[in-house]
């Protein structure tokens, strides 16, 4: 079967046994048994056709800027969109492809004078991770601008699913609860406005961003999501866990929410800094803290 994927899609870039720390953004995570990189649908098509065939598990990723893979790695097929990043204008609509750097679509929106995308121009992943993750910042998040997203479905359909449709949340579409379901791409209208005004919104944020976050190292963003009535960042402070270390996991000290890589950090020290922060808050706090961060893949012993 594995020599048989090969010699099937020889069009298509395939990595055996990759290493999945190269494309995270907390540099960690184990190998991928195979890593593709489609160029366009159809390529997805056939990649996700011939998994299940084979009975090989599918993991989609962008950007990995969400992601914490086991060391162990991820059996199977891990398809990695970024190759397909298209961004094009229609009218006040813009629309990317999954694998499009989100920032670039804030920045095609700027540049036709759309406004709507800012609060998104410092977020690091792709567009399809932010329709599954309904990524937002700074009072914004892609349910406030999104048309509808152009997905394949389990049966191997390709439809557009409407803002509505999706059941935006917190950090959540229903995207993640309809398993084998890959976001293609997405539409996101938008209204005009000044360039001047969409820039210095930008700008603004960026530095913001910048002044708060430890964005000098892996990271991979808020580790955990806000508890009701919390903040994540603020219960961690207050429990005085800014700096506690693991290996190369550390809480950052620039902001409690982030664990930063520190160097040569593997995705076991980040669960075990994780373990310890839900552990500490709790105890102190009566808080759980449930993670934002996709934790995936096979402990490092673990054969599947
Ligand atoms: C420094 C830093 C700052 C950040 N700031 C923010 C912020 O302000 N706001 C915010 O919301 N997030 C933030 N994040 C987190 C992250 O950038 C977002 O969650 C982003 O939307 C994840 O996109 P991605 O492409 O990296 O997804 P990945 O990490 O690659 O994947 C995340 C999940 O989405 C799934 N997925 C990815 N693409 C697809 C697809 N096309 N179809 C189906 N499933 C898919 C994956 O299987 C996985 O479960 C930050 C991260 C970092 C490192």
């Amino acid at each position: 079967m594995q020599s048989e994927l090969e010699t099937t899609f020889t069009n298509i870039k395939i990595l055996k046994n990759a290493a999945l720390a190269d494309y995270t953004n907390t540099d960690t995570g184990g190998p991928a048994d195979w890593l593709a990189f489609p160029e366009n649908v159809t390529e997805v098509k056939q990649l996700v056709k011939f998994g299940n065939h084979h009975n090989l598990p599918i993991t989609v990723i962008g950007n990995a800027s969400n992601l914490i893979v086991r060391d162990g790695g991820i059996a199977g097929l891990v398809i990695i969109l970024t190759a397909m990043k298209a961004i094009t204008v229609n009218d006040n609509q813009v629309t990317a492809q999954a694998g499009a750097a989100l920032i670039s679509a804030t920045k095609v929106a700027c540049e036709a004078r759309l406004s709507g995308l800012e609060f998104a121009a410092g977020i690091p992943g792709s567009v399809g991770g932010a329709v599954f993750m309904n990524a937002g910042a700074y009072g914004g998040e892609i349910k406030d601008v999104l048309a509808y997203a152009t997905v394949l479905t389990a049966t191997g359909e390709v439809i557009d699913v409407t803002n509505d449709e999706l059941e935006f949340g917190y950090r959540h579409s229903n995207i993640q609860d309809h398993q084998g379901e890959i976001v293609l791409a997405a539409t996101f209208k938008l209204q005009p406005a000044p360039f001047e005004q969409i820039k210095q919104q930008m700008d603004d944020l960026n530095a913001r961003r910048a002044s708060k976050q430890p964005l000098e190292w892996p990271s991979c963003g808020s580790v955990f999501k806000r508890p009701t009535g919390y903040f994540a960042g603020k219960l961690i402070h207050d429990a005085g866990l800014q700096g506690y270390t693991s290996g190369g996991a550390q809480v950052s000290t620039k902001h409690a929410g982030f664990i930063i890589n520190i160097g040569g950090g593997t995705a076991t020290d980040y669960l075990k800094v994780i373990a310890h922060v839900q552990a500490t808050v709790l105890a102190k706090f009566g808080v759980h803290l449930e993670t934002e961060v996709r934790i995936i893949g096979r402990g490092k012993d673990e054969q599947i």
